[in-house]
């Protein structure tokens, strides 16, 4: 398909769009536990739109050229910066997302670990909680990642595991506030001790918290300090796109000197075009997410952000208390918007599946056997959920008992087996066995690849049961298993599913 020979109308492009916007699910139903963070306040979901678009096409690549976007990103720097409590030496940049701001941190770790100990792999060390966004952001830039135990007990990070996996070689020490499989908070101020006398880079992860853990503290929650008041604290990231309820796109990280920011930004001048001064990832990129971040924090206010704190709250504790009385354990002290819970009565697979035959979506997980972290089901809570809350827990209670009526044992069976003919259990990979693996990988896609789709039971769609899926995820070598889904990821878009 090529450009259309009859340009489309306006209408008929608008028409086209809301056909494409009906395949998705809606972020302002309320129906939504996973990566939506909708405040559910009308006026801010318009005010943003607003904001974004006098500021879209603003290319703020040359901050020489477009202006605006820098006074809009200094704000909002500072008031993230008055949140983490940092220093007048403390800087930061806003980026387009977490993942953009772990990396210009891991950069800065990076480069700072050369300087003191010249050319060898560094190493970062985290909670096996720790976001994907580490591995990525390691394997992008030639390190390595070292995932350990938590406290089987509170899911919280341990920091004796991490002291144990120090090496000379270790750059960067990390902790989350909260982590996202399960929202448990790891002991910044241990995690930060261990880093200073060690004379390592410490990143603290408030992706997710740093804009709503600071608001549910004012409203007497126990949530520990985790900010720049603690010496051993390099560096954070914090999310305006998740509970600053920002557009999408909206990330910051701080850094709590000036010299840190430097070996995280990009600076070249050796072409014949115009000098490139890339503070973050990105080149070009719109001045639209820094314009409605500035709009969401100066629109809600301290009072605007306490209120919506309050319903996710009320929204949170209600959620937590009814899971509790339908028999499901709750992972951790929920003490974050994240709650996890997990069940000995039902598969979760399965009761995942049924919830979003009602409309719910919810994010199944898979625990990790060897470490005693069971499967789970992830909600995200957010200030929308205070008025689904009732409807959530009656459709659960529901769905429960709809599921604890099937017999488990097919899909579980079905994948066990398959597993079984890959001819491997978790625990066997090593890299010589990935090498040779992903030597063969090319040619037996070509071959097996069309029975692969077919298999997943998508040759012309996208699954809508996933539980078969989620079963074998859980029952290969994960190495072996991100090869499936990164081939099948491709075909469904290439496809367009
Ligand atoms: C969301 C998140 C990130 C970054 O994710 P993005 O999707 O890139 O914004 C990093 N760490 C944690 C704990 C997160 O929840």
């Amino acid at each position: 398909m090529g450009l259309p020979e009859k340009p489309y109308t306006q209408a008929e492009v608008i028409e086209k769009l809301g056909e494409y916007a009906k395949l998705d699910a809606d972020p302002y139903s309320g129906k939504l536990f996973t990566v939506a963070f909708e405040s559910g306040v009308e006026e801010l979901r318009k005010l943003s739109h607003q904001a974004f678009s006098m500021f879209m096409d603003k290319n703020f690549l040359d901050f020489t050229e477009f202006r605006g976007p820098i006074r809009l990103e200094k704000e909002v720097i500072d008031i993230a910066k008055s949140m983490m409590n940092a220093g007048e030496e403390a800087v930061g940049t806003f980026t387009f997302g977490g993942t953009e701001s772990v990396f210009l941190a891991v950069k800065a770790a990076r480069d700072q670990f050369f300087i003191k100990k010249g050319f060898q792999i560094p190493e970062i060390v985290m909670p096996v909680t720790g976001h994907p966004c580490y591995e990525k952001a390691a394997e992008y830039m030639g390190m390595n990642l070292i995932r350990v135990s938590i406290n089987e007990e509170t899911l919280e990070g341990d920091p004796e595991a991490i002291r144990a996996a120090i090496t000379e070689n270790t750059a960067m020490i990390v902790g989350s506030v909260p982590n996202w499989p399960f929202g448990t908070l790891d002991p910044i101020e241990e995690f930060a001790r261990i880093a200073e006398e060690n004379g390592i880079w410490f990143h603290v992860d408030a992706c997710v918290g740093g804009f709503i853990l600071p608001l549910l503290r004012k409203l007497g929650e126990p949530i520990p300090v985790f900010d720049f008041t603690i010496p051993g604290v390099s560096s954070i990231s914090m999310d305006p796109h998740k509970f600053a309820y920002s557009s999408i796109g909206a990330s910051v990280v701080l850094f709590r000197k000036g010299f840190s920011k430097m070996l995280s930004q990009y600076v070249n001048m050796r072409w014949p075009g115009y000098p490139i001064v890339n503070p973050g990832v990105l080149s070009s990129r719109s001045a639209g997410p820094v314009a409605a971040t500035w709009a969401a924090l100066h629109f809600l206010g301290e009072q605007g952000y306490l209120d919506l704190a309050r319903r996710l709250l009320q929204a949170r504790n209600q959620i937590t208390d009814g899971l509790i009385k339908m028999g499901f354990k709750i992972i951790g002290r929920p003490r974050s918007p994240i709650v996890a819970f997990t069940s000995d009565e039902v598969n979760l697979f399965t009761l995942s599946d049924a919830l979003l035959d009602k409309g719910w979506y919810v994010n199944p997980q898979r625990g990790i056997a060897n470490m005693n972290i069971p499967r789970s089901i992830h909600l995200t809570v957010t200030p929308i959920h205070d008025r689904m809350a009732t409807q959530f827990l009656k459709d659960l209670e529901e769905t429960k008992s709809e599921v604890a009526k099937v017999p488990p044992s097919e899909i579980e069976g079905m994948a066990k087996g398959f597993g079984m003919i890959m001819g491997m259990t978790a625990g066997d990979m090593d890299y010589e066995a990935m090498r040779q693996i992903m030597g063969k990988v090319e040619e037996n896609l070509a071959l097996y690849g069309p029975e692969l789709l077919k298999a997943f039971g998508m040759e012309d769609e996208m699954p809508q049961e996933m539980a078969l899926l989620n079963e074998l995820f859980d029952s290969i070598p994960p190495e072996i298993m991100e090869l499936l889904v990164n081939y099948v990821v491709i075909e469904i878009f290439r496809k367009g599913l």
